[in-house]
């Protein structure tokens, strides 16, 4: 079924009865490599291996990624079809729930045209399935409604990097570099739980000497680390970014060959950043100034630095600002194109990258071309088999749709591989929209918080069932392979697209027999784009330990270090926005005097529909919590392991209390990954990034209260 990759000197982990697939884990965008042990007697899951020769994570995996085979053959697994009749799931042949989707799907668009479907897509699948997914909405279904749950992950980074750079590649340096690098800036990451398996980078980085500057509103195990740790107020990251720019820029630290040669907008931007002297930028954010000062001449300092961050820089009403701050700051220093120094952004799914680039977005068609591009239009629509003029128009962001279900227009839902009842703001807008849709249908292996909405889920395949590519959050270009057969009824997503796209019709658009079929027809769509992969090819991928896109032909040798020369605008130039400081879409009132963040734990994957199945990892993680200083627990005579109630202007919960000082004092913490009452996102809100659509996760006012049975 596949082979074993050892190199010469890595240990033999082979074993007598036991054959070993050589793949990736299936949850984080580090997608560490691993061996999947599986009986040869009987094919059964017998375990992982880490990878110990796979460059990039040499050996290690965290405790989702040693446990995550659990999932294969759990026995929450949807073994079959389930309709919902009388308010209950009834097992049913594919036969029966196919020929219920094309009634309703065919039903609804006679009645209410065809954006009446929409699609609400997912980036923990292969490059393979996300390229269909676009394709699956636009050609199968005809309807310009389709967006995913990157919407509320990656979003902000890309939107950001597109202003910048012209491109958004997540790193714009392959990770084994970063041990060579001098100084790390990681801002709103928690690095050490969401991303664990990098850490052994930076220790070696460490080791040589490599400066940490971490800016985090909690003192997480990335922040002790630290050198200095910018404990800022959640929201004021864009101040914090213009307060160092200015510092950079008033010690003399920019690289003014490489700002003349390589960007546009010097002057606006130090213009802009003038007044964020350490004083004010001290006032705005609540960050020492001291610190401040000692982190920009940490950063300055430093010949190979590396900017990086993540979703507490991200998932804000202005992350798309903050991610060009932050990225202003690299290009400043000259750091971008060069050895061991650039840009990154810690991806949050598996295939959060490639996931994104290739017609997921609402407005997007493969390799990063525009639905508003007529030549982009033309070219795809020649790929895929149909007229110009019946490619759908850009549709409305992935919260958005939820607005088109309560005003009547979207009717139906073809939810895949995602949760959105538990992963988006507001959550109870979001179910209250999934109650008021005529049909929807869940595409999932377990009957995840969305599916239990569904009138129609299909059992699909876990990651080890299928093979395909993903592209890591180093932009490299990877292998996944087939452990097993699908057990069960389970289907691949794409087999389920092309049953569905047969019974509408449009069967001769997606008639292929394996992924390696697809990723041809994929190369092809992607030729010429942005995101160029034509010069991919799974052998090449085998041997080479992946290939960095761009890689626009099979002698090219892939793109690792991007944007050497230029950068991907018109002129080939960065741009370095000025960004005025603006505060958070809700700020604390009298009534709602805290700052409520939301953040990851190791322990758990995003939604938790695969993590909390796994005991290993509910018996260390259980439940949510609200996190908090002893000083403000005090003010409101709350204890540790006490229960609360914690508001904020759309809802509230009941959370226990675990008190630490390695938090702000003016704010509340809570983990996400849990759902229904236990689900934070009833409580944060939904204020939109105008550029990237993303909904402010990461900061929202709120209120606590002591409950009075503890009293
Ligand atoms: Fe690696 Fe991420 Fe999997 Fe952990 S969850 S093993 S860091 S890919």
């Amino acid at each position: 079924m596949s082979e074993y990759i050892v190199k010469p000197g890595v240990i033999n982990l082979q074993r007598e009865g036991e054959k070993l697939i050589t793949t990736h884990c299936s949850y984080c965008g580090m997608q560490c490599g691993m061996h999947i042990r599986v009986s040869e007697r009987t094919g059964e899951i017998k375990g992982v291996e880490p990878r110990y020769d796979w460059p990039v994570t040499l050996g290690k995996l965290c405790p989702k990624g040693v446990t995550a085979y659990q999932q294969i053959d759990h026995p929450d697994r949807i073994k079959r079809p389930l309709i919902k009749k009388n308010g209950e799931f009834v097992e049913s042949s594919w036969d029966e729930a196919l020929s219920l989707i094309e009634r309703k799907f065919t039903e609804l668009q006679e009645k209410h045209g065809k954006d009446s479907l929409s699609v609400f897509g997912g980036v923990s699948m292969t490059n393979e399935k996300c390229y269909l997914v676009g394709k699956y909405a636009r050609v199968a279904l005809g309807t310009r409604f389709i967006d995913y749950n990157g919407r509320f992950c990656m979003s902000s980074a890309a939107g950001g990097f597109n202003q910048t750079f012209g491109l958004d590649r997540g790193s714009t340096l392959p990770w084994t570099e970063l041990e060579h690098s001098d100084c790390f800036l990681i801002a709103g990451s928690n690095t050490a739980e969401c991303h664990p398996t990098s850490i052994q980078m930076f220790w070696k980085a460490r080791d040589k000497g490599a400066k940490m500057i971490v800016v985090d509103p909690r003192e997480t195990p990335t922040a002790r680390i630290a050198d200095v740790h910018l404990d800022l107020k959640p929201g004021t990251d864009s101040a914090l970014a213009n307060g160092l720019l200015h510092l950079i820029i008033k010690e003399g630290y920019v690289d003014q060959k490489y700002v003349d040669e390589r960007c546009n907008n010097y002057e606006e931007l130090k213009a802009s950043v003038e007044a964020f002297t350490p004083e004010y930028t001290a006032s705005l954010t609540g960050v020492d100034k001291e610190k401040i000062i000692k982190a920009a001449h940490i950063f300055g300092q430093s010949p190979r630095s590396v900017v990086m961050f993540a979703r507490g820089v991200e998932q804000q009403s202005k992350g798309v600002d903050n991610v060009t701050l932050y990225s202003s700051l690299a290009l400043l220093r000259g750091q971008i194109g060069k050895f061991a120094s650039g840009v990154a952004t810690f991806t949050g799914q598996g295939n959060g990258q490639g996931g994104r680039e290739h017609g997921q977005k609402s407005d997007l068609l493969p390799g990063y071309r525009k639905l508003t591009d007529p030549e982009a239009v033309k070219y795809i629509s020649k790929v895929w088999g149909i007229k110009p003029e019946d490619m759908p128009k850009p549709g409305v962001s992935a919260y958005e749709m939820f607005d088109e279900i309560h005003n009547g227009t979207i009717k139906a839902m073809h939810v895949i591989c995602s949760n959105p009842a538990v992963s988006s703001p507001n959550v109870e807008y979001a179910w209250e929209a999934f109650k008021r849709l005529d049909f929807l249908v869940v595409n999932d292996f377990f009957l995840s918080e969305t599916a239990e909405f569904a009138d129609v889920v299909l059992p699909t395949t876990t990651w080890a069932e299928d093979e395909g590519t993903t592209t890591n959050l180093e932009g490299r270009v990877i292998h996944i392979r087939k452990a097993i057969e699908p057990l069960h009824e389970s289907k691949t997503d794409w087999e389920i697209f092309g049953e569905i796209a047969k019974r509408l019709g449009k069967g001769k658009h997606f008639d292929y027999k394996n992924p390696r079929e697809i990723f041809e027809e994929f190369r092809i769509a992607t030729k010429g784009g942005k995101a160029d992969y034509s010069g991919i090819t799974y052998e090449r991928i085998d041997k080479e330990d992946g290939v960095f896109w761009p890689c626009p032909s099979e002698d090219h040798p892939g793109t690792p270090t991007i944007f050497k020369d230029k950068f991907s605008t018109p002129d080939g130039k960065a741009n370095l926005p000025a960004v005025a400081w603006k505060e958070p879409g809700e700020i604390p009132t009298k009534e709602f005097p805290l700052r409520l963040t939301t953040g990851r734990v190791v322990y758990h994957y995003l939604s938790g529909n695969q993590t909390r199945r796994i005991d290993f990892l509910m018996e260390q993680c259980p439940v949510p919590y609200a996190e908090m200083h002893p000083e403000l627990a005090s003010q409101y005579n709350m204890r540790d392991g006490e229960m609360i109630k914690l508001s904020t202007p759309r809802s509230s919960m009941e959370l226990e209390v675990k008190l630490t000082k390695a938090t702000r004092n003016d704010i509340v913490f809570v983990p996400y990954h849990w759902g229904k009452e236990l689900s934070v996102n009833k409580l944060t809100n939904p204020s939109l990034d105008p550029i990237s659509r993303m909904p402010e996760f990461k900061v929202c006012s709120a209120k606590i209260e002591k409950l009075k049975k503890n009293a």
